[in-house]
């Protein structure tokens, strides 16, 4: 007999973005598809430092298993910096680990669960897999449209406070959102990876609550193969959370840990890397909207940081991808996004990974893709084509 994948696998839209980042890795491709944080930020003396100094000192408990909820030392590291007591927090296998634990933890199958349409990639394919009810809601400038929210009558809201994947927005209803979550009764989940990356603007203001779950990562500071996020939740919920851990993975990596809390105890280190890892990402997003503007006429701003841009081009962008990767430049169509509403005319386009000089080539190459796209007179809906219009799926995702 053939062993045939569960129910649940057929729930999960494959990633868009994984089967791109097998094309996007080909060196004679410029990629603004993955979210791939610069290597070349990667802080890799000071990570060596660290393992060299862990190992000779405690190599027996730094290699050994350890407690579910995360090495003391940096949950006390991160509590301080939340404001919280250190038993609230609980380490995980990056931030992505932590949503599944919300999810699987805290949500019943069926649970509807509202998000900005589009969203995360990786959040619509938890919540699929946990057979919620996803519930696209509008962007109506603050964030979220908060009158949409209420409506929705949700068990669960998702947001991205800070530089929104995929389209950079920042939540500046978040004080609003958790007022609203408290008074309705749901579970706020803050996922919130990139609020490090801000060089221009101010990050909107977050606020302790028991009816909030913010989630936390090092890998767009440090290095994502290190595989180490966080969560921050009301102190009842840390044991549940840390029980549906227990059974996935017992712990997260203890040598990971320990090495994370070696590099940003380092004094001095943290301020000066950050700062090092906003001015590279700022130069970055000039070049990229630079060459938008100039090469493709369109009207976008530098984002305060982050690492995305999200815009329009008057074509499919779904149709667009194949001639755009035969012009050696990989994106990742709008439509892969949809919560529910595609926007085949947008999409994402990450400035961390390609220098200055590559992104200005990738441009070029997404400029002539558009052209090749024109001449073959493929159209499309100039606009947004409401609910009601058929779904067209990428035709990579
Ligand atoms: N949430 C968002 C909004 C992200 O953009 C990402 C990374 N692409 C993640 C979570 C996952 O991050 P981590 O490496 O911490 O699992």
């Amino acid at each position: 007999m053939v062993v045939q994948p569960g129910a649940a696998v057929g729930r999960v839209r494959s990633s868009a973005i994984r089967d791109l980042l097998a094309v996007a890795e080909r060196p004679d491709v410029v990629s603004l598809a993955g979210g791939l944080p610069a290597p070349e930020s990667f802080p890799v003396a000071a990570i060596a430092d660290a393992t060299a100094r862990i190992l000779a000192a405690d190599a027996g408990r730094a290699l050994q298993y350890s407690t579910t909820e995360g090495y003391e030392p940096l949950r006390a590291w991160i509590a301080g910096r939340h404001r919280v007591h250190p038993d609230r927090v609980l380490i995980t296998q990056g931030s992505q680990q932590a949503l599944d634990l919300v999810v699987r933890t805290l949500l019943d199958p069926g649970a509807r669960v509202a998000l900005v349409d589009p969203g995360y990639l990786g959040a619509i394919q938890v919540l699929h897999l946990a057979a919620a009810e996803l519930v696209g809601l509008p962007d109506d400038g603050t964030g979220i449209d908060l009158g949409a929210v209420a409506r929705a009558r949700p068990d669960a809201v998702y947001v991205v406070p800070n530089f929104h994947n995929p389209t950079g927005a920042t939540l500046r209803c978040r004080r609003e959102l958790i007022a609203l979550a408290e008074q309705e009764g749901f579970l706020l989940i803050e996922d919130d990876p990139y609020p490090d990356l801000r060089w221009a603007g101010t990050a909107p203001p977050a606020r302790d609550s028991d009816h909030v779950v913010t989630l936390g990562s090092f890998s767009k500071v440090l290095a994502p193969g290190l595989r180490v996020g966080y969560l921050v939740a009301p102190a009842a919920l840390i044991r549940p959370l840390a029980i549906v851990k227990q059974a996935l993975d017992l712990n997260t990596g203890t040598l990971a840990q320990r090495i994370v809390h070696a590099v940003v105890t380092e004094p001095w280190f943290l301020t000066s890397h950050l700062a090092s890892i906003r001015t590279r990402y700022r130069q970055r997003a000039e070049a990229l909207t630079r060459g938008l503007r100039d090469t493709l006429g369109l009207d976008v701003a530098v984002p305060d940081g982050g690492m995305f841009v999200w815009t329009h081009l008057g074509v499919d962008t779904s149709a667009l991808l194949p001639l755009a990767v035969a012009e050696g430049v990989a994106f990742v169509p709008g439509a892969a996004f949809a919560v529910d509403r595609p926007d085949p005319g947008a999409l994402r386009l990450s400035f961390a990974t390609a220098d200055p000089e590559h992104l200005a080539l990738g441009v070029e190459r997404l400029a002539r893709a558009v052209h090749a796209l024109s001449r073959r007179s493929a159209k499309m809906p100039a606009a947004y084509p409401g609910p009601n219009a058929p779904a067209r799926r990428p035709t990579v995702a």
